[in-house]
């Protein structure tokens, strides 16, 4: 026997590892092979197809489960359909208890869900029994309480209907928790697809709601990316996914034009910023975490480390000191930092970007440490050198690799770390408060950890800008993926999207051959008016339209009543450019107080009132309408102004009480720069009630206001001229609508796109914003009352106007 004090002076970690009994128990009580979980039944249809899920150690075979056909998928759909009805008349108050109930049987089998999680899918013990399963449990717990209070401080909205959920195999516990508990606290039913690597957890999961959840209310089917694909092409009424950019850009395709709610939580670079006063070691220890956690395969992780040049040579070298302690191997010994990679075929593409790092002359480091012998084990991987452009510094990895980056200044760190097409996550490491507050608040992502790193909780929203998808899951906005207003029906649009590949000539436009001249009399005076075609509106200037045409606009005895400029794409890409600057410039529309801009929507509101009766008389013109309602659309547009001024200083977001010691905080940012396409319904209501909270929450636009009837926006522009909006602000363009669109979607620096055209239209805005992910509001025609506070201002404009990002800011030791 080696003596204690021969242990003491080896210091060797002996193995401890976690047994696999009661797992493998429960494994052949299912004799390893597994149907699908719909309406709490086991389906094993005859002659199905079945797939092995293998531990990704050592190999060992560990189940079989389903391989299903769209038949059976909607079989769970229709399941989820008829539970529908009973599940969300069940008052809120008992859905909570049956929420709780799952947290609780959650936290009695933590045990076994840590192991089988650790055993399908290759991470530590240590992570699945101390992260995974703990925040799964606590999630429920968190929606149980959101069930609570849905009836009380929801009460303007309804669920959305049935849920087809997709999730990825990092997470599989974790990812299932995040898109249950708030479906099902809402009211909603749901049908869940787990990846095909890791479908075991899920099926474990299943059996905890067999004993607790009514028939139908969680089905969870097995299956790989064919089995997602065609659950979303069944009749649900969202689709909530969790994956690669690749497959979320298929999913907003797939989903175009057809009314399903959609939330996407993709992939990610996330910068890990050190400036030169931070704790060093601390912040290695912070790099450990943010890139090593779960393998390296986490969405978030911190993969691009950004150091102050000043410090980065004793940083590496702290941090490569560290990397040599690393241990790496068996998932289930309770000593060990990083476990398997999940597959092999993943292993192979992450030595492939190694590979491609080296060759883009990268210096590669990776410490001396043992690897077990057989499984799918990768060693720690720092790559230094590399150009800010590089393949591997640019793209998502999902694997155990560090590349490594330099800067100067603040401001150089900053432009690094939004060098990036994605911005789900970032971590900043100083210990000057200012600093690290100033980086966070400039960083494009949806969380931002200060001084910590890879920080979750139920109570905070979790979710991406840009190309890192919309939507958010964790904390108060993450219900608003579950739910709709509760005078909106679910849209069910009258189109039919053209066949793949198809090639359409929406959008396309020959310039309209100018109306010939006829000279107009003022009432009662022989003299011609002043002839006088309206301008766009671009930069805070009224510009001729680029081609130089114009087109007619026609009262509704179909007479010409005015000619507006026809705008083309030159005219947009002008347009977009100004908002672009007036969000940029210094100080931008959003660094402005909300004070400032609620002045200026005040001011706005005045200057329109004072000249009430000149706007009333021209809807009356344009729309045949009478005085009356074309009064009631003036003073409902002041109002829907004072309502936005209001709005101004009142929306910056909330604390969140999540576990962490110290603060974190949602705050409401706005999206950048807004297309906004207008309703031909109410031609000056329908243009303010989009520009006034897009604006007011520091956004700036680019509107095309209604094609039918556009002198109520075009003469708006004067207004807005004599309202201090700085230019750039508000632009407008004049011309085909479509034409219009499709140039404002298609842009690039375009961030989120609001169309309230046809139901065609709204097919393809959402089909386009797919090429660099844009975030999109669409009306699909369905009808909405313009007039209504309940329908035409309020939450649902502003939550549309901002995405939250969360700041973590520990306090105390
Ligand atoms: P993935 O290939 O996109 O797969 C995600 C899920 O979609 C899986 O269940 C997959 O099934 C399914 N799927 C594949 N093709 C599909 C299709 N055409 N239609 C519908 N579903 C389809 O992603 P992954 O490689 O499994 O996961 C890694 C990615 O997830 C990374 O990019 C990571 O950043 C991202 N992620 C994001 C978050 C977040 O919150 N933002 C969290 C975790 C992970 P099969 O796996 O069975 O093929
Ligand atoms: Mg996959």
């Amino acid at each position: 026997m080696s003596t204690l004090l021969e242990l003491f002076k080896t210091m060797e970690y002996g193995p401890a590892p976690e047994s696999t009994a009661a797992v493998n128990a429960w494994l052949d009580e299912h004799n390893r092979k597994f149907g699908l979980f719909i309406n709490n039944e086991w389906i094993t249809p005859k002659g199905a197809k079945y797939f092995a899920s293998h531990n990704p150690a050592n190999d060992e075979l560990l189940a079989e489960t389903m391989q299903p056909g769209q038949k059976e998928v909607n079989a769970a759909v229709a399941a989820a359909r008829a539970a529908f009805g009973s599940w969300s008349k069940t008052p809120g108050a008992v859905r909570a208890r049956y929420l709780y109930a799952i947290a609780r049987n959650v936290q009695k089998h933590h045990r076994l869900l840590a192991v089988l999680e650790s055993m399908d899918n290759g991470k530590p013990i240590r992570e699945s029994r101390d992260i995974d399963v703990p925040l799964l449990a606590r999630h429920f717990y968190y929606y149980a309480g959101w069930a609570q209070l849905m009836e009380t401080e929801l009460r303007d909205y309804q669920p959305v209907g049935v849920v087809g959920q997709i999730i990825p195999w990092n997470f599989p516990l974790l990812m299932l928790g995040w898109k249950i508990a708030p479906a099902i606290a809402m009211g909603n039913t749901l049908v869940l697809k787990p990846a095909e690597f890791t479908p075991l957890t899920a099926l474990l999961f299943a059996e905890i709601c067999q004993g607790i959840l009514p028939p139908g209310v969680v089905n969870i089917i097995t299956g790989d990316g064919r089995t997602g694909a065609a659950l979303v092409s069944a009749d649900v009424d969202k689709i909530a996914f969790t994956g690669s950019t690749e497959v979320g850009r298929i999913l907003r395709r797939q989903t175009a034009g057809s009314g399903k709610k959609l939330s996407l939580e993709l992939g990610g670079k996330s910068p890990f910023v050190v400036f030169e006063d931070a704790d060093l070691d601390g912040a290695v220890e912070g790099v450990v975490d943010a890139i090593w956690f779960n393998q390296g395969q986490v969405c978030c992780a911190g993969s691009r480390l950004i150091v102050q040049e000043n410090v980065a040579q004793k940083f590496i070298h702290k941090l490569k000191a560290r990397m040599e302690h690393m241990r790496v191997g068996d998932p289930l010994d309770k000593a060990i930092d990083m476990g398997a990679i999940v597959d092999q075929s993943q292993w192979d593409t992450v030595d492939q970007w190694v590979k491609t790092g080296v060759s883009e002359g990268a210096e590669l480091f990776q410490p001396d440490i043992k690897l077990p012998e057989k499984g799918l084990f990768y060693k720690p991987t720092l790559l230094t050198g590399l150009d800010p452009a590089a393949a591997t510094v640019q793209e998502e990895i999902f694997g155990p690799v560090l590349v490594s980056l330099t800067f100067r200044t603040p401001a150089e760190a900053v432009e690094l770390a939004n060098n990036t097409r994605y911005g789900l996550a970032a971590s900043v490491w100083s210990d000057n408060v200012n600093l690290a507050l100033d980086a966070a608040s400039k960083i494009k992502a949806g969380t931002v950890w200060v001084n910590c790193t890879n920080q979750f909780d139920g109570a905070s929203g979790f979710g991406g800008y840009r190309e890192s998808g919309f939507g958010r899951e964790g904390g108060k906005e993450g219900l608003f993926e579950y739910v709709r207003p509760k005078w909106m029906e679910r849209p069910r649009p009258d189109f039919t999207p053209p066949a793949e590949g198809t090639k359409s000539a929406w959008g396309e436009h020959i310039p309209a051959r100018p109306p010939m001249p006829s000279i107009q009399r003022s009432n009662g005076s022989d003299k011609p008016q002043v002839d006088r075609t309206p301008k766009m509106y671009i930069g805070g200037k009224q510009v001729r339209p680029d081609g130089n045409y114009t087109m007619a606009v026609l009262n509704p005895k179909g007479e010409v009543m005015g000619q507006v400029g026809d705008g083309n794409r030159k005219d947009i890409r002008d347009a977009v450019e100004a908002a672009h600057a007036a969000h940029l410039s210094k100080p931008g529309w959003a660094m402005r107080h909300g004070y400032n801009r609620s002045q200026i929507l005040y001011f706005i509101a005045e200057n329109l009132d004072a000249r009430n009766a000149e706007f009333v008389e021209r809807i009356v013109e344009m729309t045949g309408r009478t005085k009356k309602s074309a009064q009631a659309e003036v003073d409902a547009t002041v109002e829907r102004l004072f309502t936005y001024a209001a709005w101004a200083d009142k929306y910056g977001g909330e604390v969140q009480e999540t576990t962490l010691r110290g603060i974190t905080v949602a705050v409401n940012e706005p999206m950048g720069v807004v297309g906004i396409v207008c309703p031909d319904e109410y031609p000056l209501l329908g243009f303010v009630s989009l520009m006034a909270p897009a604006i007011a929450r520091g956004n700036t636009v680019v509107m095309i206001p209604s094609q039918k009837h556009p002198l109520s926006a075009t003469d708006f522009y004067q207004v807005l001229d004599t309202s201090d909006v700085p230019g750039g602000v508000v632009n407008i363009v004049t011309g085909d609508r479509d034409h219009l669109t499709k140039t404002l979607v298609q842009h690039e620096d375009v961030d989120s796109m609001w169309y309230f055209g046809s139901a065609e239209g709204s097919y393809y805005v959402e089909y386009e914003s797919a090429a660099n992910m844009k975030r999109t509001w669409v009306g699909y025609r369905l009808p909405r009352d313009w007039m209504s506070r309940e329908q035409g201002e309020g939450h649902e404009f502003l939550h549309e106007a901002t995405q939250v990002k969360n700041i973590w800011v520990p306090t105390g030791e």
